[in-house]
């Protein structure tokens, strides 16, 4: 037991020693500026290179693969220092989404294809599985991709394509057959952004951000070899997906983001505010609480267990807790919350802005957070997933 504990903080050590020496101030900015999920894709892919180097950047992946080989232990310990040193979160939908289900589902070539370049960030990712019609029930999708020969030619739309406008590549649910029930007439394709055919629009955010499209394809031609799993089998590669995508570690990020919450309430002499310290000590309790389930569902998928309906309970707890670290955030800041200073929240910008820098972006959190409860499956379905699967309603 003691010889665990002490390498657990040998380790946790080497990592604090190592961030300290290898963020770059301009990263630590570029996250620290962040209003939505994850940065812009160049201060991504830079932070992805930095770990790379190192043989960090896939705590997640088996050794084989390129991953580490840590124990969920020592990656929980690694997340929670990154949040603690403001590194830039990966974007999650090549590495931590569908990395996993190319493991699991592909073939000996598309692995020996596609993880090494989505290791070195050369393929970043994009996820099309919503539809103008299709959200909440995803298996009404649309997207025609009908056989020609060794192809497949899609046509239709994807929409709130998070980054595609920058993706040089898709994971993409199309519909193979209309027969039978819509989840078994789907098929997960993987494509390149390039082709001819698709184009891409963007979506601004109430917060005036661009991090979401739609994806429109006209006759685009997607060879069958690109087929991840059988066609027609595409539901069960999806589901494997999500569970994943849900389960999200948040832990580490709350914590960060209470603390930074709380540094502006001292800054403006808050603290002293019985209703203020009531909401920062209920915070507390439920970020402590999310982070023992946490713990959780990362040893279970260690176990190489899929993450299941526990997954669906940490989207909802995560994201909740989130969304009311946001709004204390916003009335930290009071009346410096109200003016859009959209230009000077930029990473690497030097414009001038009013009130104390932890208010440029709260109000920008607080609106783009509450996508957080809506992607990944909105709460309202992860409810509904834990009242068939946990309690059998
Ligand atoms: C910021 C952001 C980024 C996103 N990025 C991506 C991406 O990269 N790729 C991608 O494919 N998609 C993405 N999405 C889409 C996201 O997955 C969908 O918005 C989500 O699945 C909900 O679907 P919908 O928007 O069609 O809402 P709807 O399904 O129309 O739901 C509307 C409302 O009804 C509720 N509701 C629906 N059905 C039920 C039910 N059965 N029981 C109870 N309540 C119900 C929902 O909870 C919601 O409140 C993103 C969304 C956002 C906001």
């Amino acid at each position: 037991m003691d010889d665990i504990q002490i390498d657990l903080a040998a380790f946790r050590t080497e990592v604090r020693n190592w961030l300290a020496d290898n963020l770059p101030p301009e990263l630590r900015q570029a996250h620290k500026r962040a209003t939505s999920v994850f940065v812009e894709k160049a201060y991504n892919l830079a932070w992805q290179a930095i770990l790379l180097r190192k043989g960090w950047v896939a705590p997640n992946w088996p050794v084989e693969h390129g991953g580490t080989g840590w124990n969920e232990a020592q990656r929980y310990i690694f997340a929670s220092e990154c949040a603690r040193a403001g590194a830039p979160n990966l974007s999650p939908m090549g590495l931590k989404m569908v990395a996993p289900v190319i493991m699991k589902y592909g073939s000996e070539a598309q692995k020996a294809y596609y993880l090494p370049k989505l290791l070195a960030g050369e393929h970043y990712w994009c996820q099309g599985y919503s539809e103008p019609q299709a959200g909440s029930d995803l298996a009404g999708l649309q997207l025609r991709a009908d056989s020609d020969g060794d192809d497949y030619i899609l046509n239709g739309s994807k929409i709130w394509t998070t980054h595609a406008h920058v993706a040089n590549h898709m994971f993409c649910l199309v519909r193979t057959s209309r027969d039978g029930r819509p989840q078994e007439g789907i098929t997960f394709l993987l494509m390149e952004m390039d082709i001819t055919g698709i184009s891409v629009q963007p979506i601004y955010s109430i917060a005036g951000d661009h991090d979401f499209n739609q994806v429109f394809f006209d006759n685009v031609r997607v060879p069958k070899v690109n087929r991840l799993g059988e066609e027609g089998r595409g539901w069960t590669v999806a589901k494997t997906l999500l569970e994943y995508e849900r389960s999200a570690a948040y832990a580490a990020g709350l914590v960060e983001a209470l603390a930074e919450v709380r540094a502006a309430a001292k800054q403006a002499e808050l603290l002293d505010d019985p209703a203020i310290r009531r909401r920062f000590a209920e915070l507390d309790s439920q970020v402590r609480t999310i982070h023992a389930v946490e713990d959780m569902v990362l040893a279970a998928i260690g176990k190489g267990r899929d993450p299941g309906p526990a997954s669906s309970m940490l989207k909802v707890q995560g994201t909740e807790c989130q969304q009311r670290i946001q709004e204390l955030g916003v009335d930290v800041a009071g009346i410096y919350a109200a003016p859009y200073q959209f230009e000077a929240r930029q990473a690497g910008s030097n414009a001038g802005f009013v009130g104390p820098e932890s208010a440029l972006t709260a109000t920008a959190r607080y609106f783009n957070g509450r996508a957080a409860s809506i992607y990944g499956g909105s709460n309202e379905i992860q409810r509904n997933i834990m009242a068939k699967l946990v309690l059998g309603l």
